[in-house]
């Protein structure tokens, strides 16, 4: 497996063709997974935004007072997510498109001063958009994985995550093949398109860098069918931190 960063990829503005970026400077090949920080996909689809340009509700008044928070930022949360999971210390929601994650993702990192920027509304319709658009300007068959950086439960630090695919399966399933004394694996299903996000996350950085696109080459994991983060998240039956933290919250 190799990974390498596409050079020369200039600050993103909305309107930008991020495929044609890629095929400007990368030899694209058949079977490359091109990861793309969701920042610059948000950025290139004009997903900034100003908490100038919002009105806070009572809700957001009053959760950014458990929060010490700044309620216009509160709404702007509220506004891009379905559910709260937790309202403070953390806030954790779950996005309209379905992402659980802190504050609906919306970050003020790698964006012009004063203006903060979304999630893509719909991450694995941008995978599919820009996957497509390379495959037909280059005649390869290949896969993208929009990442963000998130946290996770119960250890310190962010890792690079999946947040919208195309053309690769998030879940590689090792249920009923044999280790290395024969017995058959009955529950491990491994999370490759977050592990290959915090590949590509490692050669990213979070900082002033400016890699937000990175190439791995030599693995066989192209699909030809529709793929989804969706296919990543337990239903909410079989999730019992959702189940606890619903419970916390309505104690
Ligand atoms: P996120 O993980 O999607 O929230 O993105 P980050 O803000 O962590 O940025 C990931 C990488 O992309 C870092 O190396 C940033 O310096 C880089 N980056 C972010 N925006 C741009 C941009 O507009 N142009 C370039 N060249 N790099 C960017
Ligand atoms: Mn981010
Ligand atoms: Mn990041």
């Amino acid at each position: 497996m190799e990974a390498f960063t596409v050079e020369n990829v200039p600050l993103i503005k909305a309107g930008d063709d991020i495929a044609s970026i890629i095929c400007q400077n990368a030899d694209v090949m058949d079977n490359d997974i091109i990861i793309i920080a969701s920042t610059i996909v948000s950025k290139a689809e004009g997903r900034m935004f100003r908490l100038e340009e919002i009105e806070a509700s009572e809700e957001a008044a009053r959760i950014a007072q458990k929060q010490q928070a700044d309620p216009l930022f509160v709404q702007a949360v509220l506004d891009r997510s379905r559910d709260i999971l937790l309202e403070s210390p953390i806030f954790l929601v779950e996005t309209n498109n379905g992402h659980v994650c802190i504050k609906a993702g919306i970050d003020a990192s790698n964006v012009d001063r004063g203006f903060l920027v979304d999630l893509p509304a719909d991450p694995d319709a941008s995978a599919e958009n820009i996957g497509q658009r390379i495959e037909d300007i280059t005649g390869r068959k290949i896969s993208v994985i929009i990442t963000d950086t998130n946290g996770r439960a119960f250890k310190i630090g962010q890792t690079g995550v999946a947040v919208g695919l195309y053309r690769i399966h998030p879940i590689k399933d090792w249920k009923g093949e044999k280790d290395l004394f024969g017995n058959i694996l009955q529950i491990t299903e491994e999370s490759i398109a977050d592990e290959i996000a915090g590949t590509a996350n490692l050669l990213m950085g979070e900082g002033g860098s400016g890699y937000p696109i990175v190439i791995i080459r030599g693995m066989e994991l192209r699909s030809d069918d529709k793929a989804s983060v969706k296919e990543m998240y337990r239903n909410s039956s079989q999730d019992i931190i959702r189940k606890g933290l619903c419970s916390l919250r309505h104690a």
